[in-house]
């Protein structure tokens, strides 16, 4: 579904979608268990610069809804992680701020974004707030022991004789900071 200024410059959309898997390009290693639900509106906003100059913005606002599957940062095997969200959207047309416009969107300025010729893809959208909405570490649970470095086996299910085989070096040194921090 797109959003085009000319069309938004008659009057606002509001929309009510729901994008089955396969719609919504996702990276590999994630799978969409649901639909992608999402219903909200898009409307204009008219941003004046200066003198007869006024960049068409375009505001998203809507609330999403799906599942996800992603791996478990530690031994890999697929979680599921339900996501419920909202959010609220400027998107500027590209080029508009100058050099280094098209910079991605930062932490500091999530509100911010830019759309590419005559309008917004709500898609892309939809991928971008799907992907912020995940947590930036997923975990089978708490206690996951991981791969053996070893063998590289499950070692939650699949434990095996490498008993002294040294800890994962990756989550030792995360281990050290954890002791240091806890008081
Ligand atoms: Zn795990
Ligand atoms: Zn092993």
């Amino acid at each position: 579904m797109k959003f085009t200024v000319a069309e938004l410059e008659r009057e606002a959309v509001d929309f009510d979608e729901s994008l089955v898997p396969g719609t919504i390009d996702f990276v590999d290693d994630m799978r969409q268990l649901d639909v992608v639900h999402t219903a909200g509106r898009a409307d204009l906003l008219k941003e004046h610069r200066g003198p007869g100059e006024i960049v068409p913005d375009i505001r998203v606002r809507a609330a999403l809804q799906t599942r996800m599957e992603v791996p478990c940062a530690r031994c890999l095997e697929p979680v599921e992680q339900a996501i419920d969200t909202s959010f609220d959207l400027i998107f500027r047309p590209i080029g508009v701020d100058g050099e280094g416009a098209d910079r991605s969107i930062t932490t500091s300025e999530t509100e911010i974004g830019y759309y590419e010729g005559d309008g917004l893809l709500l898609e892309d959208v939809l991928r971008e707030q799907v992907l912020l909405a995940l947590p930036a570490k997923t975990l089978c649970s708490e206690d996951c022991k991981g791969l053996c470095v070893e063998c590289g086996r499950n070692r939650n299910t699949d434990p095996c004789d490498c008993a002294h085989a040294p800890a994962d070096p990756r989550w030792s040194s995360l281990e050290t900071i954890r002791s240091r921090v806890k008081p």
